[in-house]
């Protein structure tokens, strides 16, 4: 399966971060996996401009469940393919957790991300809490449930297993837990959607880094990464990237 590489720069980037999509298409161009870069809002359209010619695609990082109406500050998927998106992080757990964005409202966005042709990135994973607690298979089970929308598929939906504990904080589960966890989402979703649930990607994210990503993507059932800090600067999501084989 070919690995997914999808950047989420968080609120991060003006304008003169486009200088970093330059920089990647240059260090990027023998890549064998589908790259992703989710910048803010505002430089959405700036990017895909910026990644024309490319492999580099564009994705945002949430979107309204409707879409359209009265909902001030929100922006729909449609609104974001239309100019030119491809990709939508769903449930990442920070919106999680500052927004408090149940399973229902991450199904609900991802049904409308699904009609307006984007692919969703729809995030899971256990706090440090649940992974003492040896909860940390079951909370993500019960996420993935509440969270995948009728009608999903390889074509339409990746899952990005991401342990909340490692999120950009430089620690990071054992290649055994990577496996263990992973292997549960593929269950999962071959329960859900059947035979193509093998065929959707799983990333993995949580302190990714060009350092130790070759290490994550020999794990079974790891199909990509899902990478914060270490997008932001080309030349360390490039060997991320060139890890991806
Ligand atoms: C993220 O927020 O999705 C993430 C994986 O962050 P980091 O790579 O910085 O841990």
């Amino acid at each position: 399966m070919q690995k997914l590489i999808a950047g989420n720069w968080k609120m991060n980037g003006l304008a003169s971060s486009l200088a970093e999509i330059e920089a990647l298409k240059g260090l990027t161009g023998q890549a064998t996996c589908d790259i992703v870069v989710c910048p803010p809002f505002t430089l959405i359209e700036k990017a895909v401009a910026a990644s024309k010619d490319s492999a580099i695609l564009v994705g945002a990082q949430d979107c309204h469940a409707q879409s359209k109406g009265a909902y001030t500050g929100d922006v729909s998927a449609e609104m974001l393919a239309e100019i030119g998106a491809r990709f939508v992080i769903l449930g990442h757990s920070e919106r999680r957790s500052a927004y408090r964005e149940a399973d229902a409202s991450v199904a609900a966005k991802a049904a409308t991300a699904q009609k307006s042709g984007l692919t969703s990135i729809i995030c899971v994973g256990e706090t440090r809490a649940e992974r003492d607690d040896g909860t940390a298979i079951e909370v993500v089970r019960a996420q993935l449930e509440g969270s995948i929308p009728e009608g999903a598929s390889s074509s339409n939906t990746a899952i990005a297993y991401e342990p909340v504990w490692a999120i950009g904080t430089g620690l990071i589960p054992t290649v055994e837990q990577i496996e263990e966890v992973h292997s549960a989402v593929r269950k999962v979703l071959e329960e859900r959607i059947r035979a193509d649930g093998r065929s959707v990607r799983i990333l993995y994210g949580g302190s990714v880094k060009a350092s130790n990503a070759a290490a994550i993507f020999q794990v079974p059932n790891v199909d990509g990464a899902l990478v914060g800090g270490a997008s932001l600067k080309a030349s360390e999501f490039a060997g991320i990237i060139a890890a991806a084989v």
